[in-house]
């Protein structure tokens, strides 16, 4: 195969996805080259789809052992790993399917294979039978993605030694982890192992866990890691990983030992660039695989573009997409730089995070006069109801022009209400003002009052 395209996009994850949909829309040739075996991407086959899968099947045993009726008939239910693993298949299986469906009604073409760039408008892409097929393009977009970083001097081999894909293959349940690196990645899976009552030792190679966050949010975090039973260590560095016929033995430089059944290695991911051919493009990566871009997503070579994990923060699949979609509206001529402003976090630990917006630490540097405005979930009906009273939602807003400036949140359902607050949020002038809380009819009882209260609560703070 021999082919010209306007745009060649690496990568079929949410990057890839984004990116080839906009420009596919807007009659643009297509191609995308993938070399897993199927659509979808990291997110759909090793991080997002998975872990939130497995979460989510975790969360349910768990709700139904801290069941009243159950526990006083003294039921307990214990699941395999590798059962509760199993629920993320159909799950995978129906979004591959849809995503190959959007990708082959959009007149997309798909080419399997390792891509390399052989010159600045030429890519290989080699099938794992060794069939080459060349791709002409005058755009690119680089949606490669990142994989665990593994330190050389860790024994991945070693069965009892885990980083974030590998331990989707947990065949055993063990009684206690260490989790080395509190990242995003980290505190989640750190979390869901509580929740099976599994030992966890949490250990941060910084001061606190998820720097980005806002403090109080940080705090609740720390708060309610360790009232469910999790250690926590900060500003810790490790010294050695030792295999043991038992267990695993972590050596922390300031001298502790920690041994526990398994190790799950959290700290790091390195961008998908070695291999790429990037040296044939006149573009080099740092020193974590990662691709500086500037405000319009273009690497060095204005026209290959980068998007997703592979230029780093936030790493997120929601921000990928946009950032893929922004990328194909840049080669199209109309990107609107408000679509990549502001991307929401949304952190599933225990408790649930989300937060879009600033931070009062941002706000305090910037000198910016701002008001709190309060909610607690445990004042709210429907938490009251649901039992998930643990929670919070802060809104942060101008205390003259009232616009809000912040929204951050913890508890059930912080990702999916922290939405309400991005809307207005991403109103320009008047629009976006805490007025709207507080004149809204918010259906009662649901988490989504929590703007109200919230504003109410902030509103009168102010004089
Ligand atoms: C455990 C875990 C949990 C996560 N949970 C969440 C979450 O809850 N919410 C969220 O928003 N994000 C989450 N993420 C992050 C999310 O998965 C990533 O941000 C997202 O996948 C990045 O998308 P991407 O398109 O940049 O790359 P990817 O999804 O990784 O896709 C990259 C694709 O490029 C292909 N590829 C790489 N190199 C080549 C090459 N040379 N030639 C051809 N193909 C190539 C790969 O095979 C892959 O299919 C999680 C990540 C992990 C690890």
């Amino acid at each position: 195969m021999d082919s010209s395209f306007d745009v060649v996009i690496i990568g079929t994850g949410p990057g890839g996805e984004g990116a080839a949909m906009h420009l596919a829309k807007n009659r643009k040739s297509v191609a995308v080259v993938e070399r897993f075996r199927q659509v979808g991407g990291g997110s759909t086959h090793w991080g997002t789809i998975p872990s939130k899968s497995l979460r989510h099947a975790i969360f349910q045993l768990a709700e139904a052992n801290r069941n009243p009726l159950l526990r006083s008939a003294a039921i307990s239910l214990q699941l395999p790993f590798a059962q509760l693993r199993k629920a993320a298949n159909s799950v995978i299986d129906k979004q591959v399917e849809m995503r190959n469906t959007y990708f082959e009604r959009n007149g997309v073409t798909i080419v399997s294979g390792h891509a390399r760039f052989v010159d600045p408008h030429t890519i290989e892409a080699e099938e794992s039978n060794g069939a080459r097929h060349r791709l002409r393009a005058k755009s690119f977009v680089i949606a490669v993605g990142a994989r665990p970083y593994h330190p050389p001097d860790v024994d991945f081999s070693y069965p009892r030694i885990f980083d974030s894909d590998k331990i989707l293959s947990l065949s055993e349940m063990p009684q206690s982890i260490t989790v080395y690196g509190a990242g995003v990645v980290g505190c989640e899976y750190a979390s869901m192992f509580r929740n099976l009552n599994v030992k966890v030792n949490l250990i941060n190679t910084r001061s606190k866990l998820l720097e980005f966050l806002d403090d109080e949010i940080i705090d609740a975090l720390s708060y309610h890691m360790r009232d469910q039973g999790m250690l926590l260590r900060y500003n810790e560095e490790y010294e050695n990983v030792k295999p043991a016929e038992d267990g695993v033995v972590l050596a922390l430089k300031s001298g502790k030992q920690i041994k526990t059944d398994v190790l799950l290695w959290a700290n790091g991911r390195t961008g998908n660039t070695d291999s790429l051919g990037l040296e044939n493009v006149g573009l080099t990566p740092d020193g974590r695989g990662q691709l500086a871009v500037n405000e319009n997503l273009q690497t060095a070579a204005s026209h290959i573009y980068a998007v997703g994990d592979v230029i780093g923060y936030p790493s997120l699949a929601s921000a990928a997409y946009v950032q893929g979609r922004y990328a194909a509206a840049h080669i199209l001529g109309h990107a609107e730089p408000a679509m990549i402003r502001n991307i929401p976090t949304g952190i599933y630990t225990s408790p649930e995070i989300s937060s879009v917006g600033q931070t009062e630490r941002q706000l305090t540097d910037a000198k910016i006069p701002y008001e709190i405005g309060h909610a607690a979930f445990k004042n709210l009906a429907r938490a009251q109801i649901t039992g998930q009273t643990v929670g919070m939602l802060k809104i942060l807003f101008h205390r003259k022009t009232l616009q809000v400036l912040g929204v951050h949140c913890f508890g059930a359902n912080a990702s999916e209400i922290i939405h309400i607050g991005q809307a207005i949020l991403a109103q320009s002038g008047p629009a976006n003002t805490l007025m709207y809380f507080i004149n809204t009819t918010f259906n009662y009882p649901t988490m989504a009052e929590a703007y109200r209260v919230a504003a109410l609560n902030g509103y009168n703070r102010v004089f």
